[in-house]
């Protein structure tokens, strides 16, 4: 279900209507709120609040959590709490526009009704990445703080975005309780959290396409793109999240996130071909991941040496 289940992440098509200059919000907005609730702020993370602010998606979230209040707390952990509507953040995270983003669209998402569950923190990752280029990619190299642990993931985000949703959701953590669950009674409805992943994909499109241009010089080297996938399929396998033991020069083909994209987008889009040529050919690792695609499928070698990747509906 997953793959039906990010439809629109990317699919950027023709008819596409671009947003009435949805990122301009103008100069600082004397509203009493957001004046409050600044001030109110611890001043370890207002400097990092005063950095969103700077930019059109952080400043957007800002306003968001002024206006329903959200409370920021730095406690050593990072997470929210939508029981008392808080952030929590721990040294890492506070000095982090990016992670304070992620937190934010938590905080966010409560104004939806949305339950935390994989919809939920893929389109935390989403504001996540989008803060993060904005701000002009704050990659570990270059000896920036502002990097975060999810650097490889947001490269992969970047480049592949189709590719980085569907590796994400293969993670299995119990915070990630898979998207096609019902939704207990007592906490929400499963067509918000539609809506939700409508609207916020539907703004993503529209996000990439106005900033084309900073997507297309990000800095994403083949190695890191495998090691997300690589990191996403340990998770799938409940392996965790560490990196190490992983090779990548051994595990996932330099092909295959650009092969992935291809290969989701093709079938969101419906496409009918059962057949594709595999560019090389595959690694154990390439395996796994293809055997976790949402429709069976079979990869098979020609007399000649094709291989290929079969799938059935
Ligand atoms: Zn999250």
């Amino acid at each position: 279900m997953l793959l039906a289940a990010i439809a629109g992440a990317i699919l950027c098509g023709p008819g596409f209507v671009r947003p009435q200059n949805l990122w301009a919000f103008g100069a600082l907005d004397p509203n009493p709120p957001l004046e409050t609730w600044l001030d109110s702020m611890d001043m370890r993370v207002r400097k990092t609040v005063s950095r969103l602010m700077e930019i059109p998606t952080g400043r957007s979230l800002v306003v968001s959590a002024a206006e329903s209040g959200v409370k920021i707390e730095i406690d050593g952990s990072a997470y929210y709490d939508p029981a008392a509507n808080a952030v929590h953040l721990d040294e890492d995270s506070n000095r982090n526009p990016a992670l304070v983003a992620h937190e934010l669209e938590h905080a966010r998402q409560r104004k939806f009704g949305m339950r935390a569950g994989r919809r939920a923190e893929l389109g935390a990752y989403s504001m996540e990445g989008r803060v993060w280029v904005e701000l002009g990619v704050p990659l570990r190299q270059d000896g920036s703080q502002l990097s975060s642990i999810n650097d490889g993931m947001l490269q992969l985000w970047a480049r592949h975005p189709m590719t980085a949703y569907w590796a994400l959701g293969l993670r299995r953590t119990a915070d990630w309780p898979p998207i096609s669950n019902s939704p207990p009674a007592d906490s929400g409805d499963a067509s918000l959290e539609e809506s939700y992943w409508l609207e916020l994909s539907q703004d993503e499109c529209r996000w990439r396409d106005a900033n084309a241009g900073k997507l297309a010089e990000i800095y994403a080297p083949p190695s890191a793109l495998t090691e997300q996938l690589a990191v996403d399929l340990s998770f799938a396998k409940g392996e965790g999240s560490l990196k190490d033991g992983i090779q990548s020069a051994a595990g996932i083909s330099e092909w295959m996130p650009e092969f992935l994209e291809e290969l989701l987008l093709m079938v969101e889009r419906g496409g009918r071909s059962l057949e594709w040529p595999l560019p090389g050919a595959p690694t154990a690792l390439d395996r796994e991941l293809l055997n976790r695609l949402n429709r069976p499928n079979r990869v098979t070698q020609t007399p000649s040496g094709q291989w290929n990747i079969q799938l059935s509906n």
